[in-house]
C-alpha cells in the first residue's frame, strides 16, 4: 500500500463525529440532549459554515472536552483511524496547548500546565499497534495574549522530542493589528531553530506579506496564487510549501467552486511552488486524506503525476520525518534488488 504524510491536521478537528458522539454519550449527555439521534449530530457537526469565524467556533466545542485526562482517549482513536483508513506513515498534529489546560487556573498556572499536555499528547500518539511517526506543531493563537504565545514558542524550544514546529491560528483576519508581535515571535523561534508554519493567505482578509519571510511552510496560502500570483517566484525561491486543504475552503465559504482550486494548483506548478495536500480537520469534515486525493483527481483539478508530486512534497517538507527518502522510494529500492538473494526477515 502507499504510505502518506499529513502535515496539517488539528487535534480538535481530527475527532470524527461518531467518536465525539460516543464520548458525549458516555460523559457529557448535556451536549447530546439537543440532538434526537446521531444523524442529527453528524449533520450539525459537518455541515458547511458561512465563514471561517463561524467554522472555528466548532473547535471550541471539542477543545472544551479535550484535557489531560481525556486526550489519550481521543488520540488513540485518531491514530487507529489514521493507520487503518488513511495509510499514514507520518503525521504532524497541531493544537494550542493552552486551550487544553483547566479554565479555572490562573494564566500563569495554565502556562505551567502546558508542558504536561505536550507530554500527554506525545506519549498517547506513539502506539506500537498503529505505528506512525508523529510530532506536534504548537499553535499560537490570535485570541491569546502575547505572554501565552511567547510561552508556546518557549515550549517548542524546550521540548524538541515532542514538538517539531510552531504555527499561528485562530482566524487570519485577526492578526492585522498584532503583526509586529507575531513577526517578533516567529523571528525568535527561527533564531532558536524552531521550524515554522502559519495560517496565512487562507482568506482574503488574511493576506499579510510581512509574515511570509518567517514561514518555512504556509498554512493554506491559497490566496497567493489566486490574488497575488506575483508573489509566487519569491515563495519558490524561499522553497516554501503551501499546505492546501481542499475541503476546508468549501466548509468555510472561502471558495464556492472546486475549479478555483485548479487555478491554485496550476499557478503553483507553473511557478515551481510546492504544494502538500492536507486535511486540516479530517474529523470535522468527515473526509480522510485519501478522499481529498481522490476528489481532486475526479474533478480534474490535478492528474496522477501531479498528485504523486504533492505526496512526495509532503515528505520532503515534513518537519520531523527521520529518513532521507519517502516510503515509496524505499520500496522502489527494494524492487531494484529483485533477482538478488533476499535476506529473510527473522
Ligand atoms: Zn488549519
Amino acid at each position: 500500500m502507499a504510505l502518506y504524510a499529513e502535515l496539517h491536521r488539528h487535534l480538535g478537528g481530527s475527532v470524527v463525529p461518531r467518536v465525539l458522539w460516543r464520548f458525549f454519550q458516555r460523559n457529557r449527555t448535556d451536549l447530546t440532549s439537543q440532538f434526537g439521534q446521531y444523524e442529527e449530530f453528524e449533520d450539525f457537526y459537518t455541515r458547511p459554515r458561512n465563514s471561517l469565524a463561524e467554522y472555528l467556533e466548532l473547535h471550541t466545542l471539542v477543545e472544551s472536552v479535550q484535557n489531560n485526562e481525556t486526550l489519550p482517549y481521543f488520540i488513540y482513536r485518531l491514530m487507529r483511524g489514521a493507520y487503518i483508513f488513511e495509510n499514514l506513515a507520518y503525521l504532524e498534529l497541531r493544537y494550542t496547548p493552552y486551550f487544553r489546560t483547566p479554565e479555572d487556573l490562573s494564566q500563569t498556572q495554565r502556562i505551567d500546565h502546558m508542558a504536561q499536555i505536550v507530554q500527554t499528547v506525545g506519549q498517547a500518539s506513539r502506539l506500537q499497534e498503529y505505528p506512525i511517526i508523529t510530532s506536534q506543531i504548537l499553535c499560537m493563537h490570535s485570541r491569546l495574549p502575547y505572554e501565552v504565545n511567547r510561552a508556546i514558542v518557549d515550549l517548542a524550544i524546550q521540548m524538541p522530542e515532542y514538538i517539531c514546529g510552531i504555527d499561528v491560528a485562530g482566524g487570519d483576519s485577526l492578526y492585522g493589528d498584532r503583526l509586529e508581535e507575531f513577526v517578533s515571535l516567529y523571528a525568535f523561534a527561527r533564531a532558536h531553530n524552531v521550524k515554522t508554519t502559519g495560517h496565512l493567505y487562507e482568506t482574503v482578509q488574511g493576506c499579510h506579506p510581512e509574515l511570509l519571510p518567517y514561514l518555512m511552510r504556509i498554512g493554506h496560502g491559497i490566496q497567493i496564487p489566486l490574488q497575488f500570483p506575483e508573489l509566487l517566484p519569491a515563495i519558490a525561491d524561499r522553497k516554501q510549501c503551501l499546505e492546501v486543504c481542499p475541503t476546508t475552503y468549501f466548509k468555510t465559504g472561502t471558495l464556492s467552486e472546486i475549479q478555483q482550486l485548479k487555478v491554485v494548483f496550476d499557478r503553483c506548478f507553473d511557478a515551481g511552488v510546492d504544494i502538500a495536500i492536507c486535511t486540516d480537520n479530517a474529523g470535522l469534515h468527515n473526509v480522510r486524506l485519501p478522499f481529498e486525493y481522490e476528489n481532486l483527481l475526479t474533478h480534474d483539478i490535478i492528474d496522477f503525476e501531479q498528485l504523486r508530486t504533492c505526496q512526495v512534497n509532503a515528505f520532503r517538507h515534513a518537519f520531523a520525518w527521520p529518513l532521507n527518502q519517502e516510503p515509496s522510494s524505499i520500496l522502489q529500492s527494494a524492487l531494484r534488488t529483485e533477482g538478488k538473494p533476499v535476506v529473510p526477515i527473522s
